[in-house]
């Protein structure tokens, strides 16, 4: 401050910039003082207090640990109280002031959860507190907490799962919906090592490099627009989650979708590309909606196709792709597969492809019946869960370089599920509770 002040004496200016950040770190040292003098427990402090054993815990002595806050470095002073019953100590204050087992404070926790699942790395995000909150933190303190509030975040979905798995979830109020859709991708993510090990996969070496993540989304629709389209409902869409087996998955995807007032839906749509899991998911947890193969995945089936046919013509290839693509469009797939199965390659590589591909859009033709899905104003391709892949998972956890821990992705995940879904407000109030 005192340079700022001479500066401005001998030359007049004001740099701004300097002033606003030096005042901002006095503030907060300032407030930091005032803060500590808060955080000494103070009044009449109870000689024994109950503990978790279902004994009495008594009053010990009074102990300090530093405690990071939004305004810088402090600490707490509070009792500490021993149960001889079952040996172990507790801070009550701690467990009410939400600061057990750490030394950040909850407001800077949460800036924390969302720089750390937000940033593009966690070291991204240590430098994010740095410039926006004056805060200097290590970036293990961001990996850490990030971790430790995605997985309870993770703990609570796993609560309202089984609850609803026990049909003991309360059904949504509300108006119904016109139509619900449930969506549903895979996509991977690179993992460690250790988190990898035996299992088979895509690798050059046959080996996996990465796990699935299966995400899933549901949104409503209410309206079509002049020409028929349908409309998608403004923030409606909400995600879940996890690298985990199909049959976890189910179960997580089913709570989302009864959350949300599934069964007062008028119509219900499962969209997602052609893999069976998907599927046998939707024939064992959402019998009696329409099935549809979201048309862009389909239209992909085609692309690559077309490129194994005419790897080093472009020309040809689009020629390829565009006569075939109208009778996916039209929805006439026994045509399509039809004229897949005429073609016979010498190569035995490409007719094993064709093979593949004819039976994948023979398997599925009843999921794509396009004109008629649009004659109903439903969505045929949404791309919604196409872009929750991209900007959900893959740009936090697909960046180059970057390897995960199962713990450390599933936490990320459901934190950025809980994030998307404009839910993260809500659980960070219910933690006061
Ligand atoms: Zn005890």
């Amino acid at each position: 401050m005192p340079v700022i002040f001479a500066e401005r004496r001998n030359t007049g200016r004001l740099d701004l910039e300097a002033v606003e950040l030096a005042l901002r770190t006095a503030l907060h040292t300032g407030g930091a003082a005032g803060l500590g003098a808060l955080l000494r427990q103070q009044g009449p402090i109870p000689s024994s207090v109950p503990c978790r054993c279902g004994g009495q815990a008594r009053y010990k002595d009074m102990r300090s640990k530093p405690l990071l806050t939004v305004l810088g470095r402090s600490e707490v002073l509070r009792a500490y109280y021993w149960c001889s019953r079952c040996c172990q100590g507790q801070f009550p204050t701690d467990t009410t002031g939400d600061i057990e087992g750490t030394e950040f404070s909850p407001g800077v926790r949460r800036m924390l959860a969302l720089v750390g699942s937000e940033c593009s790395s966690f070291e991204r995000g240590r430098q994010q507190m740095e410039l926006l909150a004056d805060l200097e933190v290590t970036t293990k303190a961001v990996e850490r907490v990030t971790e430790a509030i995605g997985d309870d975040i993770a703990r609570c979905e796993q609560q309202t799962i089984q609850q609803a798995m026990q049909l003991e979830l309360p059904v949504a109020v509300g108006q119904s919906t016109p139509v619900m859709y449930v969506q549903v991708d895979g996509t991977g993510v690179p993992m460690v090592p250790k988190e990898i090990e035996g299992r088979s996969g895509k690798g050059e070496d046959g080996r996996a490099h990465s796990r699935e993540v299966k995400l899933g989304c549901v949104f409503t629709q209410t309206a079509t627009d002049d020409q028929g389209r349908p409309v998608r409902d403004e923030d409606s869409t909400t995600y879940a989650g996890a690298i985990e087996t199909a049959a976890q998955f189910s179960c997580r995807i089913y709570t989302e979708a009864h959350q949300r007032g599934w069964s007062r839906a008028q119509k219900k749509v499962m969209m997602g590309d052609g893999a069976d899991w998907i599927w046998n998911l939707c024939q064992e947890q959402f019998p009696g909606a329409v099935q549809i193969v979201d048309l862009y995945h389909a239209r992909q089936h085609l692309w690559d196709l077309g490129g194994k046919l005419h790897p080093h013509d472009e020309t040809a290839k689009q020629r390829w792709v565009m006569t075939h693509q109208h009778l996916l469009e039209n929805g006439e797939i026994e045509k399509l597969v039809t004229k897949l199965r005429t073609l016979s390659p010498a190569n035995a590589e490409l007719a094993a492809a064709l093979r593949t591909e004819a039976n994948y859009f023979e398997r599925n033709a009843e999921r794509m019946r396009y004109p008629e899905f649009r004659s109903q104003g439903l969505f045929v391709g949404s791309g919604v869960i196409e872009a929750g892949c991209k900007t959900l998972i893959g740009s936090r956890l697909k960046r180059s370089g970057m390897f995960w821990t199962l713990r450390g992705a599933n936490a990320v995940i459901a934190l950025r599920c809980s994030r998307y879904s404009r839910r993260f407000d809500d659980y960070w109030e219910s933690r006061r509770r």
